[in-house]
C-alpha cells in the first residue's frame, strides 16, 4: 500500500498527464481530466480516484484516474465476480489452495457445524472458528471429535463426514464486463486518449457499465483465446490473425480481450461472425508495430509520439 502522499502524488501527475493528453488528442475540449469510463470532464482532481487495472485483488497497479462513482461501481458490481474466477482457476491448476468463500458446514456424527474449508490438490482443511458457532453446538463438536479420536490417539475406525459445500456461482457476465474494463483501462494508460475516445469505444464502455445487457458477444471469454507464444505473456498486443480482423488484444493474468481499432464500428459484431459459438477463437498476435503503424494505428500513434516527448514511460515491446 502506498502512503497517503505517495497516492496524492501519483493522482496529481496523473491529472496533470490526463489533462495534457486530452488537450493533444481534442484540442477543443476543456480544461480538465476526462473519465475514460463515463466521459464525464473533470476540471480538478479532487472527485478523482486512482484506480488499478488490473484490479487490486489480482495484483494490478495504479494506473489511471477514474471518477467516484466508475471505480464504486467497477469495485463492487465486478471485481468480485473477476478476484472469485481468479480463485477458482489458480485452484483448478494447483497454483493456489482455494478458500471457499461464505460458510460451509460439516455434518459429523450427528453434528453439524459451520466451518471455514481451505483446499488445495493434496488436502481439504477445515477450520472451526469459534465465532461460526453457538458455544455449545462448538463443544459438542469438540467431545464428539475426542471420542472419536480416543481421547488423543489416533482415530481408529471409519468415520463419516458430510460436508454441504457450495462453491460460488460466478456471474459470468459480471465477470466478462470486469475483463472488458481492465483490458480497456490498460489500452487508455497505454494509448491515451486518442484511442479510446474513438466511436468504436461507445460499445465497449456501454458494455462495461451494463454487464447484464449481451452487447458484445464475444471478446475473449475470459480465457487466453488459445493464445499460444509469447502472447500468453501480459501485454498489449497487435492481432495479426485473423488478418482482415485487426485489433489489439490485451493480456493480463490468464486473461485477455479483444478492442477494436480505431474507426471499427463493426469489430465485435464481425468477430462474433467469424466465430459463432466460439468461446476461444485461435488468434497471432504481435507487438504492434510502433516504427511503421498501419493505417488505422496511426491516430493512436499520435498520442503515442506526444507521450514519448514528455518522457512517459512505454511499455517495452516485447
Ligand atoms: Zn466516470
Amino acid at each position: 500500500m502506498r502512503s497517503v502522499s505517495t497516492r496524492q502524488k501519483l493522482k496529481q501527475s496523473l491529472f496533470k498527464q490526463g489533462r495534457a493528453a486530452l488537450a493533444a488528442a481534442r484540442p477543443g475540449a476543456a480544461a480538465g481530466y476526462r473519465c475514460p469510463l463515463c466521459l464525464v470532464d473533470f476540471p480538478t482532481p479532487e472527485a478523482l480516484t486512482l484506480e488499478h487495472a488490473p484490479p487490486e485483488s489480482l495484483g494490478g497497479r495504479e494506473r489511471c484516474l477514474t471518477c467516484g462513482p466508475c471505480n464504486r461501481f467497477g469495485g463492487r458490481k465486478l471485481e468480485p465476480a473477476l478476484a472469485e474466477a481468479q480463485r477458482q482457476y489458480d485452484s483448478d491448476k494447483g497454483l493456489a489452495p482455494y478458500h471457499v468463500r461464505g460458510t460451509t458446514r460439516l455434518r459429523l456424527a450427528g453434528c453439524l457445524i459451520n466451518v471455514r474449508m481451505i483446499a488445495d490438490k493434496e488436502q481439504s482443511t477445515f477450520i472451526i472458528p469459534y465465532e461460526m458457532n453457538r458455544p455449545d453446538v462448538h463443544e459438542a463438536f469438540k467431545d464428539q471429535l475426542l471420542a472419536l479420536a480416543g481421547g488423543g490417539n489416533v482415530i481408529d475406525q471409519n468415520v463419516q463426514a458430510t460436508i454441504d459445500l457450495k462453491t460460488p456461482e460466478i456471474p459470468r457476465d459480471l465477470e466478462r464486463s470486469a475483463i472488458l474494463k481492465t483490458a480497456y483501462l490498460i489500452a487508455f494508460s497505454e494509448l491515451g486518449y486518442s484511442y479510446v475516445l474513438d466511436r468504436a469505444f461507445d460499445i465497449v464502455r456501454r458494455q462495461i457499465a451494463h454487464p447484464e445487457e449481451p452487447l458484445i458477444g464475444m471478446f475473449g471469454n475470459g480465457g487466453p483465446l488459445n493464445a499460444t507464444g509469447p502472447i500468453a505473456e501480459e501485454g498489449l498486443w497487435f492481432i495479426t490473425e485473423p488478418r482482415d480482423l485487426p485489433g489489439i488484444y490485451v493480456r493480463f493474468g490468464h486473461f485477455g480481450a479483444v478492442l477494436p481499432l480505431p474507426g471499427h464500428l463493426t469489430f465485435y459484431s464481425e468477430w462474433r461472425d467469424r466465430f459463432p459459438g466460439e468461446g476461444k477463437p485461435r488468434i497471432r498476435a504481435a507487438p504492434p508495430s510502433w516504427e511503421r503503424p498501419s493505417q488505422r494505428l496511426a491516430c493512436v500513434m499520435d498520442y503515442w509520439s506526444h507521450r514519448r516527448r514528455r518522457n512517459f514511460r512505454w511499455p517495452r515491446p516485447r
